[in-house]
């Protein structure tokens, strides 16, 4: 029904029309406007090319689905209609989620895109930066670990650093100098 209706609109009204027609039919949507405002909109685009029975239809597309199935029944004229949906809109949602979805919406959408971005590259940054310290620090520790080679029981400390070219020796050892 919609789109018969827009084809009706689209070809009663003359091509110079058809571009502030399409933004009435497609272009213009809900967003943060309340349905009167919108409503109001889509009469300042119309210029009074539509009926209102024509308006109410064009105007209900564009209501949440919700909103839309309580105001369609509503035989009431369209200003009266509008108001109506206003309530059901703001009951659903209340009006403090309206002014906090206006605040969100007036800080531009990409600065928070950016933030995100940016905190997302500080993280792997510090991420690789806490890797390669714990990397750092198990080497140092190997580094700092004692280089002197641990006699055991068999062999003394000479015979275990220089094996058979030992040139010393010190007891107790099994192995005997060359
Ligand atoms: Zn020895």
């Amino acid at each position: 029904m919609y789109d018969t209706l827009k084809a009706h609109i689209v070809q009663r009204f003359g091509e110079s029309e058809q571009r502030r027609i399409k933004k009435l039919l497609q272009e213009l949507e809900l967003g943060d406007m309340r349905p009167s405002q919108l409503l109001r909109e889509m009469r300042k685009l119309d210029g009074n090319g539509m009926n209102d029975a024509m308006l109410k239809l064009v105007w209900l597309n564009r209501l949440p689905p919700d909103v839309r199935s309580i105001i369609s029944i509503s035989r009431e004229p369209l200003g009266k209609v509008a108001c109506l949906a206003d309530k059901i809109l703001e009951a659903r949602d209340g009006p403090q989620l309206h002014a906090a979805s206006n605040a969100v919406s007036s800080v531009p959408n990409h600065t928070l895109t950016q933030q995100i971005e940016q905190l997302s590259k500080e993280i792997t940054i510090l991420k690789s930066r806490v890797s390669s310290q714990s990397r750092n620090r198990n080497r140092s520790s190997l580094r700092n670990r004692p280089q002197t080679p641990q006699s055991t029981a068999e062999t003394c400390w000479y015979h275990f650093k220089f094996g058979d070219n030992a040139k010393k020796c010190r007891p107790p050892c099994t192995k005997s100098l060359n």
